[in-house]
């Protein structure tokens, strides 16, 4: 039976990814020998790694003044590398999950930290709006996509200080106005790659501006300057960030994406709001095109785990809710085909048929 993905991440890949991944693992390059036992100086390695580093660019339309960085640590790592690069005293937070959370708690290590708004009133069901930012903050920290949650920020927004971005899950998912943000950042294991890599544009000018010591790894002036070959990159998931780069430049780039993500989410969420047996959890302004979170009615409650063996048995795989809010959350990153989103529905559709 044919497996549809909504898995949160990791999570699903083109199919030409992994193809080309696992030929690659097998043979790189015609060289007889796998991706993951060959130098990461050697030449062929090197053309991947700079094509990667091109591609992002050239997809996200990054301006003149920004560099692109791989790093390892995951985003988690950058919950800490981004006060210690980039805060003096004083920095801004938008709280609106667990991930803006920790990146919050690390930022208290190096000074003071305010949170300008919180949703956590509502289990972080919507995003906060209406707030105001400290203009004497060295930088406001957002995160655009809260993975499980299930809510998004759908515009680049006007900041009176550097923006600075979490966008782990919706990175590569709509067009991006770059310039309205000093730093995005993320891991790209969603919409980019297997998890091992971690994506960091920043605007250059930013970087130096601190009093304190950065150790030479935690600098991302060591990264840049060494196009993030300072030490040994996780060419595994660099060689598979290649491919979903090319892939996604294949299909249209990013405009393309967005058009795509619209209509898997629109698909999805008019079911969910027209089917009686279930309601989403998020506010529907806010509503994310990649994480789609939802639950059974009160009336239904009882039937949750009737439609999780219902859907498993019809190949859904991966959409059991996050425990923080229960229920059912489909992730339709990149990847998915709007035929999975279709299968989703249809098994909706069809056990309500039989259940209400
Ligand atoms: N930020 C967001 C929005 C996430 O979804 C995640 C992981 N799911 C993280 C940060 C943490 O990423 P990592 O596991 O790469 O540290």
């Amino acid at each position: 039976m044919k497996k549809h993905n909504f898995t949160a991440g990791p999570c699903i890949l083109a199919p030409s990814v992994i193809e080309n991944l696992s030929n690659a693992v097998k043979d790189f390059d015609g060289q007889g020998l796998s991706l993951v036992e060959v130098s990461h100086r050697e030449k062929a390695y090197e053309a991947v790694h700079m094509e990667a580093l091109s591609l992002f660019k050239e997809l996200l339309n990054i301006p003149d003044g920004y560099k692109v960085v791989f790093l390892g640590g995951g985003a988690s790592l950058q919950f800490c590398m981004i006060p210690f690069n980039l805060m003096n005293k004083k920095s801004a937070y938008l709280e609106t999950g667990v991930w803006a959370s920790k990146a919050l708690k690390e930022a208290k290590l190096f000074g003071e930290v305010v949170t300008v708004a919180s949703s956590a009133d509502k289990n972080f069901s919507y995003y906060p709006k209406g707030y105001s930012i400290p203009k004497d903050a060295d930088y406001f920290h957002i995160t655009t996509n809260n993975t499980i949650y299930g809510t998004e920020i759908h515009e680049d927004m006007d900041c009176p200080v550097t923006l600075i971005a979490d966008m782990s899950s919706d990175i590569f998912s709509r067009p991006v106005d770059v310039k309205k943000y000093g730093m995005i950042y993320g891991g790209a294991q969603k919409n980019l790659a297997p998890a091992g890599v971690t994506f960091v544009v920043v605007r250059e000018d930013l970087l130096g501006k601190v009093d304190r010591k950065i150790p030479t790894m935690l600098d991302y002036r060591t990264h840049i300057k060494e196009d993030s070959m300072f030490n040994t990159p996780p060419v595994f998931a660099i060689y598979a960030m290649r491919e979903t780069l090319r892939w996604v430049k294949s299909i249209g780039g990013v405009a393309k994406m967005f058009e795509m993500n619209k209509a898997k989410a629109n698909l999805l969420y008019n079911e969910i709001d027209r089917n009686t047996m279930f309601q989403g959890t998020a506010a529907k302004e806010d509503r994310s095109l990649m994480n789609v979170c939802f639950v059974m009615t009160d009336k239904f409650k009882e039937k949750e785990a009737d439609f999780m063996t219902f859907a498993k048995e019809n190949g859904m795989v991966g959409i059991k809710g996050h425990r923080s809010v229960g229920g059912f959350r489909a992730s339709l990153y990149n990847a998915l085909p709007i035929e999975s989103v279709q299968a989703l529905v249809d098994c909706m559709k069809e056990f309500e048929k039989k259940n209400a």
